[in-house]
């Protein structure tokens, strides 16, 4: 943060208010993480946090310290909306436009007018905040949330749970530290984030260790239905909402297959296609390696958009023109593809 900045937010800060945290729809570890995190910081210094999650989010996050205080907006729309437009302060994180929240939540966003701080490492921040946090050479807005308060002066005040929130994200983002976007001082915060008692082994354990034997099995089918061309060094999985009902699919279940692709040698672009029927769409998870833009391709093409390496999007044709339109666009970026 600027020093400009770190003064606007000390001004909004300085007297006891009420604040609602908004983090992306579909949240995921990076989105749970920061928002419980920043509740449990403001809640220190005195003022009243309210996390709004737009929907659901998976069985494998909800063990996060705080996550009984979220309000989730799509099943508690009213007084949702009512906390948002009585809010003095609002915080939305990990996202870069209103849309990202769905278009019921982004109605009402659209007029709040409260002042709005974005924290945030997305691609292309819209503007709509008093402060715009963004950093998109960041690992995650968890990280970011780590060096908010360390800008704040308030180190001393992060505890084992928001600690452990913090890891959460900036491990789930990173793919285990593993991303290129993990720095040497990603790193820094990590081992300040364990000093402080955050349990690396218990966190790991309780993200990836949670599989239900139906989630196992659907992975089977997802890796049966894996497709490589490797003329643009590209391998694409599918799913189709029969194999998601045949396997008993709970939110977060598809999380993390479409890096399968990623793993097989020389591919430097990986895409799951995922059949949704209630929404009519088929949701798309983009992966790259190398300096791919995965963001690019689902700005031009998906109606998406995230990061270099990470993005995803959606198609409103069926599965199978869906596929056929994606083989169709490849041979524009096959020279970046096999370069
Ligand atoms: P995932 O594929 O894991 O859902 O998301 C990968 C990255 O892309 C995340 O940073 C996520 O916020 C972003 N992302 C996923 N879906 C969408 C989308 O529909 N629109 C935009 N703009 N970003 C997305
Ligand atoms: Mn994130």
């Amino acid at each position: 943060m600027t020093i400009p900045q770190i003064t606007q937010i000390e001004s909004l800060l300085s007297q006891p208010q009420h604040i609602v945290i908004i983090p992306h729809r579909n949240p995921d570890g990076d989105a749970m993480g920061s928002t419980l995190a920043l509740a449990g910081y403001l809640k220190k210094k005195g003022h009243t946090p309210q996390v709004i999650a737009p929907n659901e989010y998976p069985q494998f996050l909800q063990w996060l310290p705080g996550n009984e205080e979220v309000l989730i907006y799509s099943q508690n729309s009213d007084q949702a909306t009512e906390k948002i437009m009585a809010a003095d302060l609002v915080f939305t994180l990990d996202f870069n436009h209103f849309s990202r929240t769905g278009s019921d939540m982004e109605a009402v966003l659209k007029n709040v007018v409260a002042p709005i701080v974005m924290i945030d490492h997305h691609q292309q921040p819209a503007d709509y905040a008093v402060v715009t946090y963004s950093d998109t050479a960041m690992s995650s807005t968890c990280e970011m949330i780590y060096h908010f308060i360390d800008s704040l002066g308030d180190t001393e005040l992060i505890d084992k749970d928001m600690a452990s929130c913090i890891y959460t994200g900036i491990m789930t983002d990173t793919g285990s530290f593993r991303f290129s976007s993990t720095t040497a001082q990603t790193h820094q915060v990590v081992a300040a984030l364990i000093a402080k008692g955050a349990n690396n082994t218990e966190i790991h354990q309780n993200l990836n260790d949670s599989w239900s034997l139906s989630k196992m099995q659907l992975l089977g089918v997802a890796l049966k239905n894996l497709r490589v061309l490797e003329e643009f060094n590209t391998a694409y999985i599918t799913i189709t909402q029969k194999e998601l009902d045949d396997h008993n699919f709970q939110k977060g279940d598809t999380e993390g297959f479409v890096n399968y692709g990623l793993t097989l040698l020389g591919i430097r672009f990986a895409v799951i296609f995922i059949e949704n029927k209630a929404d009519n769409i088929i949701k798309m998870s983009l992966r790259s390696k190398g300096d791919f833009s995965v963001n690019d391709v689902a700005r031009e093409h998906y109606s998406g958009g995230g990061h270099i390496n990470a993005a995803g999007g959606k198609s409103d044709l069926n599965m199978e023109d869906t596929i056929t339109h994606f083989i169709s666009i490849l041979p524009q970026y096959k020279a970046q593809l096999t370069q």
